[in-house]
C-alpha cells in the first residue's frame, strides 16, 4: 500500500469547509486505499503566539473533529505531532541543508509575516522545514494537502532529494495530492483570497463547528458579483464561482449539473439553496464531534496509540539519517 501523510494545525477552535473540502476529505477516501498518517501539528500552531489551555483545547478539539469526519483509528494512524520528538529532530537536521534564501522564498512565510511583522518568530520562518521532516519521517508517497501547500511540499521534495544526494538515499520524494476542484476555497467577503482559521475575517470562513444558524447567514451575505447571471467563471465571478464549488463538493454534483438547475434564476436562490446544504452537512458533524469531546480519556487513549504507531515508523527513519549524516550512534 502506498503510504501518506498529512496534517492540520489546532489553529483555531474550529475546521472550515477549506479544511474539509481540500484536504480533510481526502485523507478520509485514502484510509481505504492507503497506509495512512494524519497529524495534529501542534509544532506548527505556536509559531504566530498562542495561548497554552486554547491550544490544549484546539488539539483535542481538532483530534476529535477529524474522527467526526470519518478518520477511524483501526484504519489509519492519528496522532498529535509534539507525541512524536522525531519530528522536532529530524527537522533539525534538514534546517542544516536548507538555504536561507530558500526558506526566505516562501510565500506562505512573506505572507503571515507581512501580517504581524512586529511579532514575527524564527519558528515561522522555519515552519516549512518542519513540515518538510513531518512527511519524510514517515517515507510518504504522497501528500493530501491544498493547493497552498504546494510550493512546501516542493521544497519538501528539494530536501529530500539533496538529502538523499549528498548523504545515500534515505527518503522517498513526496509528491502532492492537491484535489483540482477544491484546491482552495475562498473567503466568502475575499473571494481572491483563501478561506483561513487564521487570516479569513468571521465573516469570511465558515466554522464547522459554529452555530449552523450564523454559517446560513454568512452564506446568505457572502460577496458575489455585479451581474445576475449564475455562471463558473473564477476570474470574473470568483465569489459565485466559491459558492458553485461548496455546492457542488457538498453534494457530489458537477458545476455543469448545477448550471443546468439554476439557469434563469438568480444568486439569492443559490444562496439559500447552499446555506441549507451545509447546514444538513455540519449538524451531525457536530453532534459527533461533542460525542468525542465528551470522552477525553477516550480521545486521549485513541492518540496516545497513535503516537506510538506513529513512532515506530518515525523512528526508524530519524535512525537512518543520523546515520547517514554521520551521527555517532549511542551505545
Ligand atoms: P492557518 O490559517 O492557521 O494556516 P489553515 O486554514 O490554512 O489555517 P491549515 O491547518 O494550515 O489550515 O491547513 C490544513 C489543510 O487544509 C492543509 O492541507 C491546507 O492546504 C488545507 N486548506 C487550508 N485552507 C484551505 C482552503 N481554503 N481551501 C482548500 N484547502 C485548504
Ligand atoms: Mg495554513
Amino acid at each position: 500500500r502506498p503510504r501518506v501523510l498529512s496534517g492540520i494545525q489546532p489553529t483555531a477552535d474550529s475546521f472550515h469547509l477549506g479544511n474539509y473540502l481540500g484536504a480533510v476529505r481526502n485523507w478520509v477516501a485514502l484510509q481505504e486505499t492507503h497506509d495512512a498518517y494524519y497529524c495534529v501539528v501542534d509544532l506548527h500552531a505556536i509559531t504566530m503566539g498562542h495561548d497554552p489551555v486554547a491550544l490544549r483545547n484546539r488539539t483535542r478539539i481538532s483530534a476529535a473533529q477529524l474522527l467526526a469526519l470519518g478518520l477511524d483509528p483501526d484504519r489509519c494512524t492519528l496522532f498529535v505531532q509534539s507525541h512524536v520528538p522525531e519530528h522536532a529532530q529530524l527537522g533539525w537536521v534538514l534546517s542544516c541543508i536548507t538555504g536561507f534564501g530558500e526558506a526566505g522564498r516562501m510565500v506562505q512565510f512573506k505572507d503571515k509575516s507581512a501580517k504581524a511583522a512586529d511579532t514575527t518568530t524564527v519558528g515561522l520562518f522555519t515552519y516549512p522545514i518542519l513540515q518538510a521532516a513531518d512527511i519524510l519521517l514517515y517515507q510518504a508517497d504522497q501528500v493530501p494537502v491544498g493547493e497552498d501547500q504546494r510550493q512546501h511540499l516542493e521544497l519538501t521534495r528539494d530536501l529530500a532529494q539533496r538529502f538523499n544526494t549528498r548523504f545515500g538515499r534515505t527518503f522517498t520524494i513526496p509528491s502532492p495530492f492537491i484535489l483540482k476542484d477544491t484546491a482552495k476555497i475562498t473567503d466568502l467577503q475575499d473571494p481572491t483570497a483563501k478561506m483561513s482559521k487564521s487570516a479569513s475575517s468571521p465573516n469570511g470562513i465558515i466554522e464547522l463547528l459554529e452555530d449552523p444558524a450564523r454559517s446560513a447567514k454568512k452564506i446568505k451575505s457572502a460577496v458575489t458579483d455585479t451581474g445576475r447571471e449564475i455562471l463558473y467563471d473564477e476570474e470574473n465571478k470568483p465569489g459565485v464561482s466559491n459558492l458553485l464549488t461548496i455546492y457542488a463538493a457538498l453534494t457530489m454534483r458537477t458545476i455543469d449539473e448545477l448550471l443546468e438547475q439554476y439557469e434563469g434564476r438568480g444568486y439569492g436562490d443559490l444562496k439559500k439553496d447552499l446555506a441549507e446544504i451545509v447546514v444538513d452537512f455540519v449538524k451531525p458533524i457536530q453532534e459527533r464531534t461533542r460525542a468525542y469531546l465528551e470522552d477525553p480519556d477516550h480521545l486521549d487513549k485513541v492518540l496516545a496509540v497513535g503516537a506510538e504507531k506513529a513512532r515506530a515508523v518515525a523512528s526508524v527513519t530519524l535512525g537512518e539519517a543520523y546515520q547517514n549524516i554521520g551521527f555517532l550512534s549511542p551505545t
